[in-house]
């Protein structure tokens, strides 16, 4: 029998946990990619970045795969009945794959796993895209923590050269199947059009990481941040070498970052309410005042706030925007426009390239008031004060906004001060009904 790898957002052959199992279960081994109708169909636009890469990175993987005489088996369906053909194609031994920590996901899992020990196929997962996950970071009273900076103190106190160690999958890579490329289904095939788009690159060079405590806030700044994370989304390069890397050199400030990242995973993993409700329940009672119009504005960057529409329009054009400035513009609407933060969460979750459900939905509950660690309700950004200390040469505004000083330009959709100040009464309101 064979062992398959199910492959989902771990694409890469290099210190892959799934993949390391696989190889030493002692059977042939091909990975297997599902493109899942269940999420391409929902997805809005036919033309979409995000596709695009996958493409890409399986087509990638196919030929690393074929060099050394092996395939990848890749098909577009409902996971469960991709791997009902599959059981009757394959005479299958095994199944590994990598944990995930989305409520889709793991139900996912669940039914795929039901359904292999119908079979008598094992169903193997493992940790591979956090560091630490479930219940490796708990609170002395055995509780997951619901607030970053004790979390991130017993994360770091845990966090010894063992658990950045790679897989070495090379080693074992002649347990690989031998057989011939198998075909990739095509983006026309799945019903989407491609964009000529060329992805941020795989690595980090240390230069970035030795100053990205005194870069990371400046959105003019071509290198300020890593631009790395398309790539730990889709997990086309390893959580492990990259921490490894900040821990080299010193870099507490990046390390800190991607401890964020696995606080968010074990938020939804621990309390996956927040998929749709706030974390903190009683932000649920605020009444938003959703003015439709007002939120088209805010998508097209036409707010006449020069940094929040700078912002919008990098998001709307290169599908990235830099995190100074998702926190700008995800308060802004929220708090200036008292706009629902999922109507937010939703629209950056078509267009963020790295949208990843952990972390854009801690964003925005943090930028809400309403999630685990959030800042204070009536702590509410100045945009225009953001904007110059951030931006106090106007490059970046000057950049996404060129028009921001003609006659044209939008005068301020809302007043500040006006604004603040509704905010917090709607937000104390809400509290007050608790
Ligand atoms: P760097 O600054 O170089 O950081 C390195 C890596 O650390 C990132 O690639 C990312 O994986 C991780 N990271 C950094 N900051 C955070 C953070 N605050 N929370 C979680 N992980 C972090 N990040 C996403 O990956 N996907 C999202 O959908 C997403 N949505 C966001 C929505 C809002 C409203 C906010 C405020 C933040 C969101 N972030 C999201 C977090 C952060 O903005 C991005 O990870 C970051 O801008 C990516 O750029 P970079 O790779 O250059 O980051």
């Amino acid at each position: 029998p064979l062992s398959l790898v199910w492959l989902r957002r771990d694409l890469r052959l290099h210190d892959n946990a799934a993949l390391y199992h696989a190889l030493k279960s002692g059977h042939h081994v091909v990975p297997v990619f599902i493109f899942d109708r269940t999420i391409l169909d929902a997805l809005e636009d036919r033309c979409d970045r995000r596709v695009d890469f996958l493409v890409q990175e399986v087509n990638r993987l196919r030929d690393e795969l074929a060099k050394m005489g092996s395939a990848i088996i890749v098909r577009y369906g409902k996971p469960v009945d991709v791997w009902k053909k599959l059981i009757e194609q394959y005479s299958i031994g095994d199944v590994f794959a990598n944990h995930d920590y989305e409520v889709y996901a793991k139900e996912r899992d669940k039914a795929v796993g039901d359904l292999l020990a119908e079979h008598a196929i094992g169903f193997h997962t493992s940790k591979d895209q956090t560091i630490f996950e479930r219940d490796e970071v708990l609170s002395g009273k055995k509780k997951p923590y619901t607030v970053f900076t004790p979390y991130s103190r017993k994360w770091r106190d845990k966090l010894t050269d063992f658990y950045l160690k790679s897989y070495p999958t090379e080693h074992y890579f002649t347990q690989l199947w031998k057989t011939n490329p198998l075909p990739v289904p095509t983006l026309e095939e799945m019903g989407f059009q491609p964009e000529e788009e060329t992805f941020p690159a795989r690595t980090v060079p240390d230069e970035v990481l030795d100053t990205y405590n005194k870069t990371r806030d400046f959105p003019a700044l071509p290198h300020g941040t890593s631009q790395l994370s398309m790539h730990l989304r889709f997990g086309t390069i390893s959580i492990r070498d990259l921490a490894r890397q900040a821990k080299d050199a010193d870099d507490k400030t990046f390390m800190n970052e991607l401890c964020w990242r696995d606080f968010y995973f074990q938020v939804l993993d621990h309390f996956p309410h927040v998929e749709k409700n706030s974390f903190r329940r009683e932000y649920d009672q605020i009444e938003w005042r959703n003015n439709e119009d007002e939120f088209e504005k805010w998508c097209r960057g036409e707010t006449g706030y020069p940094i929040v529409d700078a912002g919008m329009r990098q998001l709307n054009t290169i599908g990235w925007m830099h995190n100074r400035v998702r926190m700008i513009t995800a308060g802004f609407l929220c708090k200036h426009l008292l706009i629902d933060w999922r109507w937010g969460e939703a629209y950056f979750g078509r267009k963020l390239r790295d949208y990843d459900l952990s972390a854009n939905n801690g964003g925005w509950q943090w930028a809400a008031g309403s999630g685990a660690d959030a800042s204070p309700y009536f702590r509410v950004f100045n945009p225009t004060r953001q904007a110059q200390k951030f931006d106090s040469k106007a490059a970046y505004i000057q950049h996404w906004v060129p028009d921001v000083d003609q006659p044209t330009y939008p005068q301020p959709i809302v007043e500040h001060t006006m604004a603040r100040q509704r905010a917090i009464d709607a937000y104390k309101k809400a509290v007050a009904k608790v």
